[in-house]
Formats: structure tokens, C-alpha cells, sequence
């Protein structure tokens, strides 16, 4: 049966990806994970096979998409912070962009027809309006940005060429971790505002930065669109019914399509949490846009997609295990069913 075949997923031991598996699995598919493990967790690989491998060995991918009898692939496995991106763009472009040349490679060579592509809110830049559109210019401000947007267009050359037909999933902040506490949030390093709060509040670090104060948005600081991860997650699951049914390429925004500045998440984490996250106003860091906001209703339309937790206090109550931290006694309390 179709929706059974087994899906190759790139950076199945990462934070997104292994919740896409554990989504697969769910659902009835069998996840085989390909990830060379630099980022990822052994650990996290747990609804599947798992092949140990670089995505630039295009030889070693080609086999174990064809050992395993693979024909969809979802594409994660990418460097993904943008400060970094900034300092080191040939790492993103040789991770990001190489690493699509190659599993694009395997894939023609393989005859695999299906790709999902972890793509970014990232590749919009600094839209004039928000929500943000999937017909938004596409004009990045930074390298991750800039080598995403590349990945989609390599996509369209790919479906023109060899058929290969694929939807480009293009995230807002993905936040929050398994609420079943199977999966945790982490990363190494850590450089997302959700994690660093939190590890702030459980005194793991010290004051957090608060970088820019001086953004045109309520309060001076960023704006954005903090989606749960596993809402992202079953995004991916409806975007691999939605091939196996015969759709069409097309380019989707997963967001929940509320923005919440930085000094607004520090309050969620305290309400969350019972902690408040100690900070610091910083200089506003380079590469990063003042506000980036989803319209998700083509996704809605599209594949039937809608965030069931777009509640940033439960994203961050989800993610505050990983961290060491609890919520406060009342709220253990209140989710313990009469
Ligand atoms: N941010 C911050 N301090 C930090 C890390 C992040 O103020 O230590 C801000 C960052 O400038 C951005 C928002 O938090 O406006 C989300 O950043 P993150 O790195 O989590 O995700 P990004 O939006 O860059 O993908």
C-alpha cells in the first residue's frame, strides 16, 4: 500500500525531524532515518532504521534509498541557525545547497519521484506586510535564508527534468517538544530564543539577551511566529497524503498565525514556568528581520493543515521538561483530568 512505503527522512535525529518520524510512524509509515549524526541524536531515532550517513556521499545515499526501497523523501537535514549563517556562509552553502545537490542527485538516480523540503519563513526576508503570503517577493536577508530559497528553485529544475513533484514546507519558529515526553528540544549549540529562556530560568545560563530594542513592533523588540513542533509534524504527514494523492507542487507556509515579540515570550515563560527569565537589552542581531508573521490558510486549504496548539504558554510548558523545569503547581494540577 502506498501510504505505507517507507519514507527516507534527512535529519531524522534532529529536533524537527524526529518528530516528523515519530508522526510517520504514527500514522502507519515506516521512517528510515539518514543522518550523519554531527547535529542529531542516536537517541531520537526511534520509529525506524537509521542510516549513518553524510547527505554529500550522493553513492551512499542512492543505496539506501534504493536498500529500502524508498520513493518520497523529507528533507531536513540542514544547518539552520542564521546568526551563524552570517559568520559562516560557506558552511550553509556548502551544507544547505551541496547537500540538495546531492540528495537530488540520488534521488534521480534512485527514481524517487516525492520530496518534502524543510524550508523557512527565512526565505521571505523583510516582507512590507504582514501575515505573510505564499505569493510574498522572496528576497532573504541572510545565508540560511538565501540557500533555502536556492533549495526551492532546485526543486522546480528537478520536477521540470526528472518529474520529481514535492512540496516545500516553509517554516515559522518551530518551538515546544513531544508532549508525550518521548522527544526533547535540544541542540547543540543553542541559539534559539525559546531554549535559551529557558535554560535562563533554570539558572543553566546566565541573563538572556534581548537582541534589539529598537524594532518598529510594540514593544521594541522582534516579532514572530512560534509554532509547536508537532504541529509541524503532522504538517509533514499531510504533506506526504497530499503527493500520494497526486498534488500538485506547490510551496506552503506552516505558522500559526499569531506574532509574539521576544519581552512577550519571556512573560510566556514565566507564565509557563513560575520563573522569571532574567535578561539583558542587547544590540539588535545581524541578519534578522523586525517581524515575520504567517497566513496559513493556503497550507489550511491546501493539505488541511491548522495548528492545534498555536498557545505559546503550552509550547513552552511542552518544552520546559527538557530543560529541567516544571510548571508551576497549579497548572500540574489543572491538566490532571477530574
Ligand atoms: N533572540 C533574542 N535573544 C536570543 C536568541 C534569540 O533576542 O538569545 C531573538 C532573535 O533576535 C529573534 C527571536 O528571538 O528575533 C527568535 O530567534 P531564534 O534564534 O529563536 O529564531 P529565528 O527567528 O532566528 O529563526
Amino acid at each position: 500500500m502506498t501510504e505505507r512505503s517507507p519514507i527516507m527522512v534527512t535529519g531524522g535525529a534532529g529536533f524537527i525531524g524526529s518528530h516528523a518520524c515519530k508522526a510517520l510512524s504514527e500514522a502507519g509509515h515506516l521512517p528510515v532515518t539518514l543522518d550523519n549524526l554531527s547535529t542529531g541524536n542516536r537517541e531520537a531515532v526511534k520509529w525506524g532504521p537509521l542510516v549513518v550517513a553524510d547527505l554529500q556521499d550522493t553513492v551512499a545515499v542512492q543505496a539506501a534509498l534504493q536498500a529500502h526501497k524508498v520513493d518520497m523523501v523529507m528533507h531536513f537535514a540542514a544547518s539552520a541557525y542564521v546568526g551563524e549563517s552570517m559568520a559562516n556562509p560557506a558552511l550553509y552553502y556548502q551544507n544547505n545547497v551541496g547537500g540538495m545537490t546531492s540528495l537530488l542527485a540520488a534521488c534521480t538516480a534512485a527514481g524517487v519521484t516525492k520530496v518534502i523540503l524543510s524550508s523557512s519563513c527565512a526565505t521571505y526576508g523583510i516582507p512590507e506586510r504582514m501575515p505573510i503570503t505564499e505569493d510574498t517577493a522572496q528576497n532573504p536577508v541572510n545565508p540560511y535564508g538565501r540557500t533555502k530559497l536556492i533549495c526551492e528553485q532546485m526543486l522546480k529544475d528537478f520536477e521540470s527534468a526528472h518529474g520529481i513533484r514535492h512540496v516545500a514546507l516553509r517554516y515559522f519558529n518551530a518551538a515546544g517538544a513531544d508532549p508525550d515526553g518521548e522527544l526533547f528540544e535540544c541542540h547543540d549549540p543553542e541559539t534559539h530564543l525559546i531554549p535559551l529562556a529557558l535554560m535562563a530560568a533554570a539558572g543553566q545560563r546566565g541573563p538572556l539577551d534581548v537582541f534589539g530594542a529598537d524594532y518598529a513592533t510594540r514593544d521594541g523588540s522582534c516579532e514572530r511566529d512560534y509554532i509547536h513542533v508537532s504541529d509541524l509534524a503532522r504538517g509533514h504527514l499531510q504533506a506526504v497524503d497530499y503527493l500520494n494523492d497526486g498534488g500538485e507542487s506547490c510551496a506552503l507556509n506552516l505558522g500559526s498565525g499569531q506574532g509574539h515579540t521576544v519581552l512577550e515570550v519571556l512573560d510566556a515563560v514565566r507564565q509557563a514556568t513560575g520563573v522569571t527569565v532574567p535578561y539583558n537589552m542587547s544590540p539588535r542581531r545581524a541578519g534578522d528581520p523586525p517581524a515575520l508573521l504567517a497566513d496559513p490558510s493556503r497550507a489550511a486549504r491546501v493539505i488541511g493543515f491548522e495548528a492545534r496548539c498555536p498557545d505559546l504558554i503550552q509550547i513552552i510548558r511542552d518544552a520546559a521538561p527538557s530543560f529541567g523545569l516544571t510548571p508551576p503547581m497549579e497548572e500540574t494540577n489543572a491538566r490532571i483530568p477530574a
